[in-house]
Parts: structure tokens; sequence; C-alpha cells
């Protein structure tokens, strides 16, 4: 089966690299996001990956112990570079799949610097891409650096990884009667509120027409299903 979508931006959140754990990475996340990746890899699918970093530190934790926002933002950032590289390290060991680290901060002992052509050039070749340090500046999301880089390298589907199988009116975790949305505008869902991602993002996905999947992650297969095109999660556009 063809695939719909050649170049992919996925956003992978902190949380989710914490697997049952509540902090930390977890090996079995790990394990399986490499299966799940490399089944997009297979099908020649170019990957690009924006790592949060929030199952080890947030900005905003920081205010909680006296740390100013923008430092607290720096540590939020270091965070996710070592999302990056448990996942480089795991997709390559496990996976076969050569993977670079491009971080938003320079840190060359530790990653290449972000540069967008050079990205450009390890998709082209069949290297995973994973971007580290968000947008490199305090009081951005990783959500927002997703939105960025996605736009930065011509991608044509942005792919919000979650725990919930997409877009509900409510948190259906706590509202049995939320329902199910499966394709929503951007600008209704800012108005409506829904805060699957912050309005950076929503906005630059949406001044750049890059269509958003929300998807669960857990469900092996749906990174698949959804560079094929088929109608899972929830799409904005
Ligand atoms: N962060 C930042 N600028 C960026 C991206 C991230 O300052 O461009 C910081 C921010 O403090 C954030 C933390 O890095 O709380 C971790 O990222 P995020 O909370 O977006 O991760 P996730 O929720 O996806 O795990």
């Amino acid at each position: 089966m063809e695939v719909r979508y050649k170049r992919v931006l996925l956003k992978l959140s902190g949380e989710a690299f914490a697997g049952d754990r509540g902090y930390g990475i977890d090996p079995n996340f790990l394990e399986y996001i490499t299966a799940e990746i490399k089944s997009l890899v297979d099908e020649g699918v170019q990957l690009a990956v924006v790592i949060g970093g929030g199952n080890i530190f947030r900005g905003i934790t920081g205010l909680e112990i006296g740390i100013d926002r923008a430092t607290g933002d720096y540590m939020g950032m270091l965070a996710t570079v070592i999302n990056a590289l448990a996942l480089q390290s795991a997709l390559e060991r496990l996976g076969g799949i050569p993977t670079r680290v491009l971080s938003a901060i320079e840190m060359r002992q530790v990653a290449e610097p972000y540069i967008r052509r050079r990205a450009i050039r390890h998709l082209e070749k069949g290297r995973v891409v994973i971007f580290a340090a968000g947008t490199g500046n305090p009081f951005f999301s990783t959500d927002t650096a997703g939105a960025l880089r996605a736009a930065e390298i011509s991608a044509q589907l942005f792919i919000k990884a979650t725990k919930v199988d997409g877009i509900y009116t409510d948190d259906p975790v706590k509202n049995p009667q939320a329902e199910f949305i499966d394709e929503i505008s951007y600008l209704e869902t800012i108005n409506r509120g829904i805060r699957v991602m912050d309005h950076t993002a929503l906005t630059l996905c949406m001044e750049n027409k890059i269509p958003i999947l929300v998807l669960n992650i857990n469900k092996p297969g749906n990174l698949l299903k959804a560079v094929r095109g088929e109608r899972i999660g929830s799409l904005i556009r």
C-alpha cells in the first residue's frame, strides 16, 4: 500500500517516554516506539521527531522550586536532549535505523547543531532526524518546536502523539458524555478552547497549511495507518 504522506513530523511528549512510570524513561516504550517508527522507515517515509521533556523537567516546575521561568525553560530544553539521545540509541541499537539528533542549543559533543538544510539532507538519505532542545528559546513549548520544524522541512503532516484516540468535546477520562471529533478546523479548535496543543503551535500549522493528526500512540499500527492516510485519530486542518 502506497504511503500518502512521504515527509512527516512526529511529536512525542515526554510523558510518553515515562510509560507507566510517571517519570524518567521506560525501556518498554523505547522498544515499542522503535518498532512503530521502523514500520514507517521501511515504507520509505522521511521521519522527523520532536521530543518533549515533561517526563524529566518542565519550565513551570521550576517556578515551584524558586527557579525563574527562563532558567526553568532551559532546563526543560535540556531534558528533551536526554530523551532524544535515548530514542536515538534505541532506534539505532534495536531497530538498525540510522538516526541523527539535531539540537537547537549547541552542544557539539552531544548532538549536531540544528541546521535546516542539513536536517533535510539527513531525511533525504533515509535517516530519522530527532530535533532536540525545542526551539532553543524559553517561553515556547515542544509542540511549537514541532510546528516550526514541520514548516521548515516542509512536512506534509504533523502527528501529535497522545494517550487518547484523538480530540473529544471534553476530557473523555472525566466525562463519559464526551464526544469524539474526527475532523475540525484550526480556528474551531482554538475558538472552542480545545486544549490539544498551545495556540502558538496551532496557528503556526494553520499559517503553513500543515494538517495535524492527533492519535493514540499506544495503539500498535496507528503510525503506519496515519501515513497511509487511513482515517484514524482526529484531523485538524
Ligand atoms: N521548552 C522551552 N522552549 C521550547 C521547547 C521547550 O522552553 O522551544 C521547555 C519548557 O520549559 C517545557 C520543557 O522545555 O516545559 C519541556 O517541553 P514540553 O513541556 O513541551 O514537553 P512535553 O509536554 O511534550 O513533554
